[in-house]
């Protein structure tokens, strides 16, 4: 069986997220999921659904019913860090969760961290735990990633940076292709190479 995978792009439409400037959240968590989508269509067996391809207003609720009504195998939340902090850091729920979910956070924030933190110089904050509504409402194991600071100059440099958005991207993808042992496209897809590794 294919693994199905939910993609959400946090916040969009109405809910800016957190911003700074004319900098807003919901548009670099667009950017980066949509990669992310991009990435794994080109690369790895397994059935995508995104809560939103387009700059839409969605509930909280909408999301996980959404994820829950696809029985998705697994949900990744993508969304930026605001409060004057720097680096990168990654959430399961709080709560109770099976091996599969504790597993899945190592494996993604092991795969972005080795690959981003020496290359861009991005703190590791940590894989935690938190009551967030995604995280707890979902009934298949997800996690949220919390990517950079966007009131913080030396992250908002990397977040308006192509490459650093590409590299990001790339390396959430193959962490969530281990994390889920999908299986390779055995034939390469003939174009976007934008979205392939260096
Ligand atoms: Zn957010």
């Amino acid at each position: 069986m294919t693994k199905k995978l939910v993609i959400d792009p946090g916040h969009g439409g109405s809910d800016s997220g957190a911003v700074n400037g004319s900098y807003q959240e919901k548009n670099f968590t667009l950017d980066i999921a949509l990669a992310v989508h991009d990435y794994l269509q080109n690369h790895y067996m397994v059935e995508l659904f995104m809560t939103r391809k387009t700059d839409k207003t969605l509930s909280l609720k909408q999301r996980t019913d959404y994820a829950n009504q696809k029985q998705a195998d697994y949900f990744i939340s993508i969304h930026i860090n605001a409060g004057g902090g720097t680096g990168w850091e990654s959430y399961i729920w709080n709560g109770p969760v099976n091996q599969t979910t504790i597993d899945a956070q190592n494996i993604i924030h092991n795969t972005v961290m080795n690959e981003i933190g020496p290359k861009y110089q991005v703190k590791d904050r940590g894989k935690k735990r938190a009551d967030f509504y995604v995280l707890r409402e979902t009934i298949m194991p997800a996690i949220l990633l919390e990517n950079l600071f966007i009131d913080t100059t030396n992250d908002l440099h990397l977040l308006i940076d192509n490459q650093f958005i590409t590299d990001l991207s790339c390396t959430i993808g193959e962490g969530l292709a281990q994390a889920l042992s999908l299986d390779k496209k055995t034939l390469p897809k003939d174009q976007d190479h934008t979205q392939d590794r260096p």
